[in-house]
This record gives structure tokens, sequence and C-alpha cells, in this order.
């Protein structure tokens, strides 16, 4: 199973494009992005976490 992408692509009311407004720094590495639904208006925010995919989708162990 692949890690389901935080981020937003499409507005979920009525699957138009998001355009981005601002990305706010929130805590832990996370940010938050606050989208504007180009067809109806609304605004969409999600929490984007840092990724931690990092550690455990490289298989090699650097060694010095
Ligand atoms: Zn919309």
């Amino acid at each position: 199973m692949l890690q389901a992408t935080p981020v937003l692509s499409a507005c979920p009311d009525c699957s138009g494009a998001l355009s981005m407004l601002r990305i706010i720094a929130g805590r832990g590495g996370a940010e938050y992005w606050t989208m504007r639904c180009v067809g109806c208006g609304g605004i969409h925010l999600d929490i984007v976490k840092p990724t931690a995919a990092r550690t455990s989708g490289d298989a090699g162990d650097l060694r010095a």
C-alpha cells in the first residue's frame, strides 16, 4: 500500500482545480497548505507532514 498523499489535487466538492493560496509552517515540520478551488471558490486546508518515508524508502544504509 502506497502512502496516501495528503495533498488535495482537486476539489472534493466539485472536482475543480485547486490553486495554492499560501503555505503555513506548522509544528514538527508540518505544513498547512491553504488552497482555493477555482470552481466553487471553496477553501481547503491540508496538513502536509514531513516526509518520513525517506528513511524507509532508501534500502541502503550509509556507512562511512
Ligand atoms: Zn470546488
